[in-house]
């Protein structure tokens, strides 16, 4: 192909570009984007950024990259249409309506706030780009007492960024524990006997099912008084116009080994891709830096060399909670079973052996569980002990 199209820019978008020219790859890269300014980091969003505020901090390239690297970058522009048929994108932004022709087409579109169905969502805040991070920081320069819906990783950041400022923090949480869809139910009650230590409030198991100017009403009659609400109840993958397409999509834009669509002449990456987990072979989609970023480095190496091995990446994640930085390794199912190997570090197992390995402020043993859930590998419990304390 000797043009590359990659819409959206975000984390796994930029990184498709750079490893395209590391690469070698001379054709024409175009790379859209529906936010303004350049491309930034998500994470310091609900973490750093709520402190310091220096969003300069947070992009990933400077502008003279685009120049120099020779990849046409269009903030502000939003694909409206994939016509595959002709190999063209529809674009609108600065400049109207127009049609952008691609020899191959990246999907990296990412993810938006779910909005789950409670009365009176306008009143709640977001948090998934540098425009609502900025408005947080502005609600939280007050005292303030605030509720947030949603007890995952975003969510309980934010809680403690709050806290840490000395507000009056509230958690709600449908399920009975927090980040209950990513880490094992150990790893949930650390986080939430340090969340009460700093003086958190959690409603484990109840939803909340409205939100007005003065807090969250939960499902068992209860409220909960707020100045103000986040919601950070999970997001949804922005697959819509590749299914207008005709791509195939099942939670997530469905790739394969190689990161390519049911469209040959199309791939997808990151938050809104589904793809094979190298060690189970499940279809799964992460939320992860690591994954945008990994899957970007196959899709440019096989674009510009024609071919190259499939994805065997092995997932990791960390989530900064005040002082407690949580770090996973691997990736384990909802069926995994746990074992608490020693206070903050639990390994999670499932039918091909060792499958995560989740720490708190143990990045050695995190580093030593990457490596050995590297793929080929079937590790077990004793040589997970033996890597740890050898
Ligand atoms: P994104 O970076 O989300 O980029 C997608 C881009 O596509 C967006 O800018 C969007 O505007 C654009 N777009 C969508 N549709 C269109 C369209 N039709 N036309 C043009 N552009 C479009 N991950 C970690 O590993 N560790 C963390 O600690 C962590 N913390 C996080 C904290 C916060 C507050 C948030 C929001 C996320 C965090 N993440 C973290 C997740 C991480 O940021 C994402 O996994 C990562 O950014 C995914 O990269 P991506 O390129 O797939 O999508």
């Amino acid at each position: 192909p000797s043009r590359v199209v990659i819409v959206g820019a975000g984390q796994g978008g930029l990184q498709a570009a750079i490893s395209l020219r590391q690469n070698g790859f001379d054709g024409a890269i175009t790379l859209i984007g529906a936010e303004p300014g350049l491309p930034y980091q998500r994470p310091p969003l609900s973490k750093a950024y709520l402190l310091d505020g220096k969003a300069e901090a947070l992009t990933l390239r400077p502008a003279s990259f685009f120049e120099s690297k020779q990849v046409t970058y269009l903030p502000d522009t939003r694909m409206l249409e994939i016509d595959r048929g002709a190999c063209e994108v529809r674009l609108d932004g600065v400049g109207g309506d127009r049609r952008l022709g691609y020899d191959h087409l990246i999907l990296a579109t990412g993810t938006r706030n779910l909005r789950p169905p409670i009365d009176g969502l306008e009143h709640a805040f977001d948090l998934r780009t540098l425009a609502d991070a900025g408005r947080l920081r502005e609600a939280l320069a007050a005292p303030r007492r605030i509720a947030v819906i949603g007890g995952g990783f975003i969510g309980l950041e934010f809680a403690a960024v709050a806290r840490k400022l000395g507000h009056e923090v509230r958690v709600i949480e449908a399920a009975p524990r927090l980040m209950a869809r990513a880490v094992s139910p150990a790893m949930s009650r650390h986080f939430e006997a340090w969340h009460r230590a700093q003086g958190v409030a959690l409603h484990l198991g109840r939803a909340a099912i409205g939100v007005d100017a003065a807090g969250v009403a939960l499902d068992d009659g209860a409220r909960v008084e707020a100045d103000f609400v986040l919601l950070a109840a999970g997001v949804r993958p922005n697959t819509e116009l590749a299914e207008a397409a005709g791509i195939e999509t099942v939670n997530g834009v469905s790739v394969d080994a190689q990161l390519l669509t049911s469209d040959p002449a199309i791939s997808a990456l990151g938050d809104c891709a589904s793809f094979p987990d190298p060690r189970s072979g499940a279809m799964v989609r992460l939320e992860s830096v690591q994954a945008a970023t990994d899957h970007a480095r196959l899709i440019a190496a096989r674009i510009a060399k024609g071919a190259c091995p499939d994805y065997a990446a092995v997932p990791w994640f960390w989530s900064d909670q005040g002082d407690q930085k949580l770090q996973i390794a691997g990736f384990a199912g909802p069926a995994a079973t746990e074992e608490v190997v020693a206070d903050g570090l639990v390994a999670r197992f499932d039918a091909g052996g060792l499958a995560a390995v989740e720490t708190v402020n143990n990045a050695r043993t995190h580093m030593k569980a990457r490596r050995l859930l590297a793929p080929g590998g079937s590790a077990d419990l004793a040589a997970l002990k033996d890597a740890i304390f050898a």
